[in-house]
């Protein structure tokens, strides 16, 4: 069978989908390309949250079918994903030769699709279409055999799509409207992996924090949300619990009260604030204010003392001044993040506020993102510091990308940590004492205390 090379853009959404479309093309007897140039086939999983990650997809493709046309190939070229889905059949027109365009609620039928292809049934295909049941089709995790070693930490899927509408997002768009899994089902994913080896699970969605809310009811005052995670927790042989990304207005006493109450629920919070103004809150339509925001945080580090924040920021929001920018600066400051993914307004097509009046100038944009790193930066520096001396424990999780002499794993609070290590130790909860810090880095010696 022809061999695939899938090459994911964006988020980890995106890097789940790619590994259980993935599992299906080999499911279907397809190979698994090692290299792009290897392949009979190549598939761009692609993303639209930014014009960067869409002009590095756009970019390739372009490059793909130009190789193929030099080389008078027959290779087998696609896109899915959140472009797919917002470009659709334009991108037959714009990118022509191009075979396939899968948008995210069809990425499930890739096998078929490639099979019609192969088979001559069909030419220049594009699905876009909307499927009932989507959400939960997508739950395909590689066979172990197919990686160099078990995975120890997974993400599994628990919803599509997003409701919020904020004044600068395509989600809403590419990935439709907020639609959940059925409980039972995730929570027999979990299990599955777990016999597999997996000692930590990562719960992932746009808006995981709204998950159930149009399927379920809640419970003696337990939302859906706080249910999965109940009964995610109470899994053996799970180790640690974890879930991206929530929004901070779907973070009700249930959910903050659960990180004191499961074991497994690992003391690091993904809260994606985007700006330190309640004006600049109120143009993005984000529904909370910088107080709520900031009552939020204290909630958790009350229940949680020394939970881990991370969160997501965007400077040059159309209308944001300098006095906006300040406050981002001062609530940076006030609240201490472990770690932030900062971003540069965005002008997506189709958005509320890509039609809104005082665009900022890209020069003001980079001004301000380089002074946000630089902040953000010391004091993050300042708090992976704190660990020096300090014994923490840690998932081992394999050998580091980087540096392939060294292993990796994570603190329950998030924080990355190189240490010494072999294949004895992957998937060990090990003490490790810290002896070094860098850049979002923890560098430690583990006396090596087993689990068993
Ligand atoms: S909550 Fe997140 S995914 Fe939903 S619209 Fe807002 S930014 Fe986009």
């Amino acid at each position: 069978m022809p061999s695939v090379f899938l090459k994911t853009y964006g988020c980890q959404m995106n890097e789940r989908d790619s590994e259980a479309v993935a599992a299906r093309l080999l499911a279907r007897g397809f190979d698994l390309a090692p290299s792009e140039e290897a392949a009979d086939i190549v598939l761009l999983n692609t993303c639209t949250v930014r014009q960067s990650a869409e002009e590095k997809a756009w970019n390739k493709m372009q490059a793909l079918l130009a190789d193929r046309r030099r080389q008078n190939g027959r290779r087998v070229l696609g896109m899915l994903g959140c472009m797919a889905q917002a470009c659709g059949g334009d991108l037959l027109e714009r990118l022509p030769g191009i075979d396939l365009v899968v948008g995210t609620r069809k990425l499930h039928r890739v096998p078929d699709f490639l099979g019609d292809l192969l088979e001559g049934r069909r030419a220049a295909i594009c699905e876009t279409g909307d499927e009932p049941g989507s959400q939960n089709a997508l739950r395909e995790h590689l066979d172990p055999a197919a990686r160099p070693r078990p995975a120890v930490t997974a993400f599994v899927n628990i919803m599509q799509g997003c409701n919020h509408r904020c004044a600068f997002c395509v989600v809403p768009k590419t990935r439709g409207p907020e639609r959940s899994r059925p409980l039972p089902e995730i929570v027999d994913e979990c299990r599955q992996l777990i016999d597999r080896g997996v000692r930590e699970i990562t719960l992932l969605g746009q808006i995981v924090n709204r998950y159930g809310r149009h399927e379920m009811a809640d419970i003696d005052g337990r939302s859906p949300f706080v249910q999965l995670l109940e009964a995610v927790d109470a899994l053996d042989g799970l180790e640690r619990l974890r879930f991206t990304a929530p929004h901070p207005d779907g973070y009700g006493a249930d959910l903050v009260e659960a990180y004191a109450r499961l074991p497994k629920l690992c003391e690091s919070a993904h809260l994606p604030v985007q700006s330190g103004s309640d004006r600049i809150l109120h143009l993005m339509r984000r529904g909370h204010t910088v107080e709520q925001f900031r009552s939020l945080v204290d909630q958790l580090r009350r229940v949680r003392p020394g939970i881990g924040l991370i969160t997501d920021l965007i400077v040059g929001f159309p209308g944001e001044t300098d006095a906006d920018f300040e406050a981002t600066l001062d609530l940076v400051r006030q609240v201490e993040f472990d770690q932030a993914y900062l971003f540069k307004y965005s002008h997506r097509p189709d958005t509320p506020a890509a039609a809104m009046p005082d665009q900022v100038p890209l020069g003001v944009r980079e001004a301000r993102h380089a002074e946000l790193i630089k902040t953000v930066d010391e004091i993050a520096a300042r708090r992976y510091q704190q660990f020096l001396g300090r014994h923490v424990q840690v998932l081992v999780e394999g050998p580091s990308r980087k540096n392939a002499r060294r292993w990796t794993g994570r603190t329950r609070c998030h924080k990355i940590v190189l240490l010494e290590g072999s294949d004895r130790q992957l998937g060990q909860l090990i003490d490790v004492r810290i002896t070094r810090t860098g850049r979002y880095t923890l560098y430690g010696d583990s006396a090596w205390i087993g689990m068993d």
